[in-house]
């Protein structure tokens, strides 16, 4: 994943993290100044959760901010199975899906009480589900699901929760403005998977959303609409990529992702308990982390946060004033920042003596992985051998077939991937000797150091990926 080279503005300060909060913050005196907080599913799962989330944006109301909501945590699967079984024609299927997902947004409205314009939210979410209803119905007697129909109906999911949200806040006396986000994001038609059209996009964002000091704005995420106003969504996942492109067209001074965990750990807690969240990182350092399904926040989902070096905060909406991570457009912090790692790799080796003083080799050899769709990740090259490591085996069969057109090969199974990232790590040569020194009893299969200035990546059996993790995290991050 390649990220933009480092901007000229710096960010000195991200208001959640160095912000003392018992200081009074200045007012924003123009946009500038406003922030969005994305939350995501497990955020609004019910209504103590949204409750939550509404405390905390009212922590933050001075900086204006833009509220952008996925849908309640497990409605878009729902909503998927849903159209499934209507497309497959199983009524009784798809009236179980629906009724459980009214009686979960239902039951929601009711903990909130009669006050406030709850005869009004109730209609408005009846009519959504009368909706769903009849797309539902369509799809039963059609029997089938097309994307567009697809999106038609996951697109509910995020406008269910936000119409509870903002009646929520209205039932607080909290000033709220709804934007439907299908007047703003502007998409091409690749429904599920749509692709904002940036300069419409940008220009509907400035246009609509007016962020003000003392008032809360609540969109929702994950969708948006064709320039002929069909529902689109951005694909799963999507609403952080919803929450960047408002900030960066907003101009926003930070984007906080409110989400489960604390942040970014120094490594994943399953495998060392003493693991801790990283307080600070880099775009590019979070990119070499997501490969390792560091999945908190996947780094194209946030690219428009990048372009604009925006700061972007993961923060836990159960623990909001608890540790939480900024990735920021570059640290000043040499050193590790996290260790991370993949088991059940396939090391595939070829060999050929024709390979030395020749030219073209890794091309013809690249080819074969193209043609077969699969990713390569780590590699190495000695003048007569290259050495690859995959994920993915399911075309390991005929790569292996045609590389052998190419070479000697050999794969090696069971292994995994041990990374360790950050900054200008290997500037310093007596870093890169301590990791070998703790790995010394681990028997390393591959090492691929220097393509990036961020990554050291070891290849180890996978019996010795457990011990190789928690050797290098107490030796860099001590026992705790
Ligand atoms: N609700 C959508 C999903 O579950 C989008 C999101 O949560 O980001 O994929
Ligand atoms: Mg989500």
């Amino acid at each position: 994943m390649s990220v933009r080279p480092v901007v000229a503005r710096r960010i000195d300060c991200c208001y959640d993290a160095f912000v003392p909060a018992a200081h009074s913050i200045e007012r924003p005196k123009d946009r500038k100044q406003m922030i969005v907080l994305k939350f995501g599913g497990t955020s609004v799962r019910n209504a103590a959760y949204i409750d939550k989330c509404l405390d905390i944006a009212v922590r933050r109301i001075e900086h204006a901010p833009v509220l952008v909501f996925s849908a309640m945590s497990g409605v878009t699967d729902a909503l998927i199975e849903l159209a499934a079984l209507s497309g497959a024609g199983d009524a009784d299927g798809a009236g179980e899906v629906l009724s459980k997902l009214r009686s979960r947004h239902f039951s929601v409205l009711d903990s909130f009480g009669d006050a406030g314009p709850a005869a009004e939210t109730r209609r408005a979410l009846t009519d959504m589900f009368d909706q769903l209803e009849s797309l539902s119905r369509g799809l039963l007697l059609l029997r089938e699901c097309s994307s567009r129909t697809l999106d038609a109906i996951t697109a509910f999911g995020e406008l269910m929760s936000t119409t509870l949200v903002a009646f929520r806040a209205i039932q607080r006396n909290i000033d709220c403005t709804f934007i439907d986000a299908r007047t703003v994001i502007r998409t091409d038609e690749s429904f599920t998977a749509a692709v904002p059209d940036m300069a419409a996009t940008r220009a509907s964002i400035r246009a609509e959303i007016k962020p003000e000091p003392d008032s809360l704005v609540v969109t929702q995420g994950f969708i948006g609409a064709t320039a002929a106003g069909a529902t689109t969504t951005l694909g799963r996942g999507g609403s952080d990529y919803s929450a960047t492109l408002i900030g960066a067209a907003l101009g926003a001074r930070e984007v906080q992702i409110w989400t489960d965990v604390h942040g970014i750990m120094t490594c994943d807690p399953r495998i060392v308990p003493e693991a801790r969240t990283v307080a600070k990182i880099s775009y590019a350092e979070a990119a070499e982390l997501a490969y390792f399904g560091a999945k908190v926040v996947h780094p194209s989902s946030i690219q428009p946060a990048i372009d604009e070096s925006i700061p972007v905060l993961v923060k836990n909406t159960s623990d909001p004033d608890g540790a939480c991570t900024a990735i920021v457009d570059h640290t000043l912090d040499v050193g590790v920042r996290a260790i991370a790692g993949k088991k059940s790799v396939t090391l595939v080796n070829i060999t050929s003596s024709r390979m030395l003083n020749a030219y073209g080799f890794l091309r013809r050899i690249f080819d074969i992985f193209e043609a077969c769709r699969t990713s390569v990740d780590l590699i190495a090259t000695s003048e007569v051998s290259v050495s690859v490591t995959v994920d993915d085996t399911r075309a390991l069969d005929t790569i292996v077939t045609d590389l052998r057109q190419v070479g000697s090969v050999s794969t090696e199974q069971g292994l995994s991937i041990v990374s360790l990232v950050g900054q200008d790590l290997w500037k310093d040569s007596a870093f890169v000797a301590e990791v070998f020194q703790e790995l010394r009893s681990v028997p390393i299969r591959m090492i691929s150091l220097g393509a990036s200035d961020i990554n050291l990546s070891t290849v180890v059996p996978d019996e010795s990926f457990f011990e190789a993790i928690r050797k290098l995290h107490s030796r860099f991050f001590g026992p705790g």
